[in-house]
């Protein structure tokens, strides 16, 4: 998948379509405090670990992709729901 670097697209902030930025970043850490963190901590050591276990057959063929997006008029960024694709880039 290819998405440019640069296009028009709506900016929460300013509240209208502007230019943007788009810049990828890593995903962002899980919160310890979720119930299924919890969850997961009480479970250690011994035996099958159950619904933590490993995706069966090995790993996923497709990947997150976290992107930012910054505003170019208010220099604000915001971020949208991630997608997932077998390869990503930026065209020039
Ligand atoms: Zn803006």
């Amino acid at each position: 998948m290819k998405i440019p670097k640069k296009f028009r697209t709506y900016c929460p902030f300013c509240k209208k379509h502007t230019e943007h930025t788009v810049e990828r970043v890593k995903k962002g850490k899980a919160s310890s405090l979720t119930m299924i963190a919890r969850q997961k901590k009480r479970q250690t050591g011994i035996g099958n670990s159950g619904k933590f276990s490993k995706v069966p057959g090995g790993d996923k063929p497709t990947k997150k992709i976290f992107l930012k997006y910054k505003c170019n008029t208010c220099n604000k960024a915001h971020q949208r729901p991630c997608f997932r694709a077998k390869k990503f880039e930026f065209a020039e």
